[in-house]
């Protein structure tokens, strides 16, 4: 077992019954301060300015540069290896374990390195070099099938072979709590013969998982399915809002562009796959078609993560309109980033890769509102009397994630955006 997962370690920081993060799970991030950006973790409400830590001598001996603490995303530090990520993510573990004197006995250090998260800052956590989005959910995939083709249909010839996937944009991947205006685009209206220019009118959100690499490959390498999980820092939680109608008219025969590149969002905390290891669960069987060799899977390589989308109106009681799970991916991790590299592409340190919509069987497990509402042929009922088809202005889409086992709950804490009305 990994030491810092150990389910019966307690820490000398309160940790409120349903927090995201236990001292088991001790993920990355960035916190702003006074003095600038800084590696960060969280414990319980209490944000850790690893720095300061660093400072004070905490994490002498370890061989780490200050560079790697003072910075402005956790590039650097995923860069210096899962080993070297794993000695300072033990080492974070010890001096929060209940019983610890080192940081407790020096009140000073303990008073610029704390932070109540309510008071914290908290920016984009990683510098995205590429971003990559796939399309891995087979419910979504046969949701969206049905919708635009039919059912016998549902899936195209591909989709069993391979997880199918397309280069989206990172320079508009933004964090939790950072609005966003509704986009505007051509759309051509049903029935019309000549495309408009507007506000998109069925702004989506998709429910997405995305892994960060933090370890890069040379060009014409490859990542093997045994190899993967190496190059797997960790997970966010990642809305890839959608603008359907957008989509729909301008997709073919390239795929999607303005549809979706005018925002994604993510949790602020990256979760290692360490910390996620607890939760791994059965891959669902593929044998019909078999994958080709390089990407057959022989383990367990999904991960039992519970996952949840609110929508929040601006005035009036939201509602938890879907509860899906990180479970449900027909092609995983592994396969994803081994299709990825087959033909030689490298990746790189901070490059991201998002699941695709994650829907599981059910309606109320659907990863986004072109199915919850079934192309807006069901609306769904808000608390305060309205209706959802998509997504209103003044809407806030927050989405949550965890998973639960032997009592230690490790989750991701949320990604919240707001819609704002188009210029
Ligand atoms: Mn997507």
């Amino acid at each position: 077992m990994i030491k810092a997962n150990n389910p019966s370690l307690k820490s000398w920081i309160q940790v409120p019954a349903d927090s995201d993060f236990p001292i088991q799970n001790i993920p990355f991030g960035i916190v702003v301060r006074e003095s600038g950006h800084k590696l960060a973790t969280i414990i319980g409400d209490t944000v850790i300015d690893l720095a300061e830590l660093y400072h004070g001598g905490m994490f002498d001996g370890l061989g780490l540069d200050a560079s790697v603490f003072e910075n402005e995303f956790i590039n650097d530090f995923m860069a210096l290896g899962k080993a070297q990520n794993r000695v300072v993510r033990d080492r974070i573990s010890v001096i929060f374990q209940e019983g610890n004197q080192e940081l407790q006995g020096n009140e000073s250090l303990m008073a610029s390195a704390l932070i109540p998260a309510s008071e914290a800052t908290l920016s984009m956590p990683v510098k995205v070099g590429d971003y990559t989005d796939f399309y891995s959910s087979r419910d979504h995939a046969y949701n969206v099938g049905c919708m635009f083709r039919d059912p016998n249909n549902a899936l195209l010839p591909n989709w069993l072979h391979l997880p199918v996937g397309y280069h989206g944009r990172a320079s508009s991947i933004v964090v939790s709590g950072t609005p966003l205006k509704r986009p505007k685009g051509q759309q051509m209206p049903a029935g019309a013969d000549k495309p408009v220019y507007g506000p998109c009118r069925l702004l989506d959100f998709e429910l997405e998982v995305a892994f960060v690499i933090g370890k890069e490959t040379a060009l014409g390498d490859t990542i093997s399915m045994d190899s993967a999980e190496e190059h797997i820092f960790g997970l966010v939680l990642f809305n890839d809002w959608s603008a359907r109608d957008i989509q729909k008219w301008e997709y073919v025969p390239l795929g999607p562009f303005l549809g979706k590149n005018f925002g994604s969002s993510i949790s602020p905390w990256v979760v290692t796959l360490d910390a996620l290891e607890p939760f791994r669960t059965e891959s669902p069987k593929q044998n019909d078609p078999e994958p080709l060799p390089y990407l057959k899977n022989t383990e367990d390589r999904n991960y039992d993560i519970n996952l949840f989308v609110d929508i929040n109106p601006e005035s009036g009681e939201g509602k938890t309109v879907c509860e899906s799970n990180f479970k449900y991916m027909y092609w995983n991790m592994c396969q994803q980033l081994t299709h990825h590299t087959v033909n030689g592409c490298n990746v790189k340190v901070g490059d991201m890769c998002a699941s695709g919509t994650i829907s599981g069987p059910e309606r109320g497990s659907f990863g986004s509102m072109l199915e919850i509402s079934w192309k807006g042929t069901k609306p769904v009922d808000m608390p305060d009397g309205s209706q959802r088809k998509f997504i209103n202005d003044g809407d806030t889409v927050t989405m949550r994630g965890y998973g639960e086992r032997n009592g230690v709950r490790i989750g991701f804490g949320e990604v919240s955006g707001k819609i704002l009305p188009a210029d």
